[in-house]
């Protein structure tokens, strides 16, 4: 199959070279022609282009770059593509993607592969990434079936475990697993950060130690990625951060009022909750 990817950074690059190795005919465009020499170079596509044009013959695209730049090259990419060419796309945020999309290239469908690395750019690119990993898909009531069945067998090839859900319901249920934690994570550092005394915020960071590691980790990543999913995934993550604010009142309310009990069972449950979320 003749597979055409634009953006060929981290997740783009990752696809290019699964895409390769089972035999299909990878073509990738990108922002910048040293990208695009870097990736035939890498082996991650067979020919690559800064120019879109060179996605004529391609049966399936994946666009590939950051969520903002998604919508404004699918407007730049579909004068040069033929009716039977199915387009997807990886951002990590669905319902904007796709309502805006699938008007304009009814042969679309969205899909998230939830496989990431701390860094971003070809560089960090790595075959295997998707394996025994989870990839959303959000067909639509519109999807047409073959555009279905297409991307749900190269999904498969990647050994990903695919998952197909509306675009609204992936992004209510990544901003409580992925946008929230970033929002709570950025939170809690930039708290730790307003302690008055100076020695006691010194000792603070001096004793920083593995639970503060795992709590601040999500929070201390790219300002430019946790901005685009505040804005495309607004509504969501405000709808989550209102429960997480109204959970934080509560659990205030318990200290303040020595509400042992209270508290303990609280413990408790988020005790037995917590392997549901980690299997
Ligand atoms: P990335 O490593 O920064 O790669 C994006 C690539 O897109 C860049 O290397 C850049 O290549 C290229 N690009 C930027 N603007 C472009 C344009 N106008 N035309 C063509 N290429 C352009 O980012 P990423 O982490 O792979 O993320 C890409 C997408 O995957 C995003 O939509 C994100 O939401 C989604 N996603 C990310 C993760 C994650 O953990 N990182 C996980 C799942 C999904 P040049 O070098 O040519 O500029």
């Amino acid at each position: 199959m003749k597979i055409g990817i634009v953006g060929l950074g981290l997740i783009g690059g990752s696809l290019g070279f699964d895409f390769q190795a089972q035999g299909h005919e990878v073509i990738g465009v990108s922002r910048r022609e040293e990208t695009c020499q870097q990736a035939i170079d890498l082996g991650v596509v067979q020919t690559a282009s800064t120019h879109l044009a060179a996605l004529e013959a391609a049966e399936v695209v994946f666009l590939c770059t950051p969520l903002d730049r998604l919508i404004p090259i699918a407007h730049s990419l579909i004068p040069h593509l033929n009716s039977a060419t199915i387009v997807t796309d990886v951002g990590s945020a669905k319902a904007t993607i796709v309502q805006t999309l699938e008007p304009l290239w009814p042969n679309f469908i969205g899909g998230h592969p939830m496989a990431g690395k701390a860094e971003s750019g070809l560089t960090v690119a790595q075959g295997g990434l998707f394996h025994k990993k989870p990839y959303v898909l959000t067909p639509t009531a519109q999807t047409p079936n073959p555009a279905l069945t297409t991307v749900t067998g190269l999904v498969q090839g990647l050994g990903a475990t695919l998952y197909t859900c509306p675009a609204e319901a992936h992004d209510r249920a990544v901003a409580w697993i992925s946008h929230l934690p970033v929002m709570v994570s950025a939170s809690l550092l930039a708290a730790c950060d307003r302690e008055t005394d100076a020695q006691v915020q010194t000792l603070a960071q001096h004793l920083a130690s593995s639970g503060f590691q795992d709590t601040s980790r999500v929070g201390g990543g790219s300002p430019e990625l946790g901005v685009l999913m505040a804005r495309y995934n607004r509504a969501a993550i405000l709808a989550s951060l209102d429960q997480y604010q109204a959970t934080l009142t509560q659990v205030h309310t318990w200290i303040e009022q020595e509400d042992w009990s209270a508290l303990t069972a609280f413990l408790e449950q988020t005790q037995r909750q917590r392997p549901a979320y980690l299997e």
